[in-house]
């Protein structure tokens, strides 16, 4: 007896032992701190950003000195931080949006639930991508993958809430009306294959074929996914509706972001001067998270007004199909991100036994 106890008692010991020598993690001595910023002419060419001459933080680090560069200064760090702070903004706003308006977990507010989480992801894969995707080709790819499958789900979240809050009878009954949500759910996933393909397709100087894979199907998926939001812009009277004007804006603010993700504006008219602030990709970032905020305040008003007939219009069986068809798009895109990433890695292994 005495004999099993000591027995216990020392493999407890070993455990133990075990245990210190391993969470490094924990350690703080063992956390390193992330290099200095280098120029673009010190990382491999994937890396590199038209008209950004410096900033950018050395690859093979440690993971964790990613993780922390999130306090240091390089020309990344304002990509992270707008899509890093849009998260507890748009949550404070939904509190005080519940507070005023009212919410109850149940088949008339899952697509607005819907709507926020997909909001959340697409925050959440951004940052994790312009975080860590200096570590590596592989973790670049990675990264950017899941950040297209953020922007998917995104997109298929705004569409179910556009669709079910915010749409006019006479539009539902249109030929686009009833194709929707099946096209929405298309498009959504076409964006996120498009983007996934040009990215491990096309090398820099990237030609002008890479713009147009990652372009047209976005653009489609924007199209039909804010065609019930037009419609009612122009057919409603916008005194009637308080949700109107943050439709509106939500429209403009998508406008600018994509003028300002197209484009490397301003930093093509002063090269190396936006390396750390001013470039278009953050003023991109400022303004989609703006749209996707207005988005909300919108939304919670079409929820407020029509939460009590939703389930009668569309019945609770509709709500639930259309709910459950997210995380199977989410999956979807988790899966060609995944089939890419396979295809790129092959590549890379290729390249470096070359
Ligand atoms: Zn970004």
């Amino acid at each position: 007896m005495s004999g099993d106890i000591l027995q216990r008692l020392s493999a407890l010991t070993l455990s133990i032992k075990h245990l210190g020598s391993y969470p490094r993690f924990l350690d703080l001595s063992s956390i390193p701190s992330p290099g200095p910023t280098v120029a673009a002419s010190q990382v491999p060419s994937l890396f590199r950003e038209p008209y950004i001459l410096s900033g950018y933080r050395p690859v093979q680090q440690d993971w964790r000195c990613y993780l922390l560069s999130l306090f240091q200064r390089h020309n990344e760090s304002l990509n992270v931080w707008t899509h890093l702070l849009a998260g507890p903004v748009l949550l404070l706003r939904w509190w005080a949006n519940v507070d005023a308006l009212g919410y109850t977990l149940d088949a008339a507010s899952l697509p607005l639930t819907i709507f926020l989480g997909s909001s959340l992801i697409y925050l959440f894969f951004s940052v994790a991508a312009h975080l860590m995707q200096s570590h590596s080709e592989r973790a670049h790819y990675f990264f950017f993958f899941i950040d297209y499958v953020g922007v998917a789900s995104y997109q298929y979240g705004c569409s179910l809430g556009h669709y079910f809050y915010a749409s006019e009878p006479s539009w539902r009954e249109s030929y686009i009306g009833l194709l929707f949500l099946p096209g929405a759910a298309l498009f959504g996933w076409l964006s996120c294959a498009g983007c996934c393909f040009a990215k491990a397709r096309y090398r820099r100087p990237y030609p002008l074929q890479r713009k147009i894979c990652q372009l047209i199907p976005t653009s489609l998926a924007y199209l039909l996914d804010i065609s019930p939001i037009v419609h009612r812009l122009f057919t409603v009277s916008w005194t009637q509706e308080p949700s109107l004007p943050f439709h509106a804006l939500q429209i403009i603010s998508f406008l600018l972001s994509a003028l300002f993700f197209s484009c490397p504006i301003p930093e093509r008219f002063f090269p190396g001067h936006c390396d750390f602030v001013g470039q278009g990709h953050q003023i991109f970032h400022l303004f989609l998270s703006l749209c996707t905020l207005f988005q909300l305040e919108a939304l919670f008003q079409d929820y407020a007004s029509r939460r009590n007939t939703v389930v009668e219009v569309f019945g609770e069986r509709q709500l639930w199909w259309a709910c459950v068809s997210f995380p199977a798009l989410f999956l979807c895109c988790i899966l060609t991100a995944f089939v890419t990433l396979r295809h790129m890695t092959k590549q890379l292994q290729g390249k470096q036994e070359k």
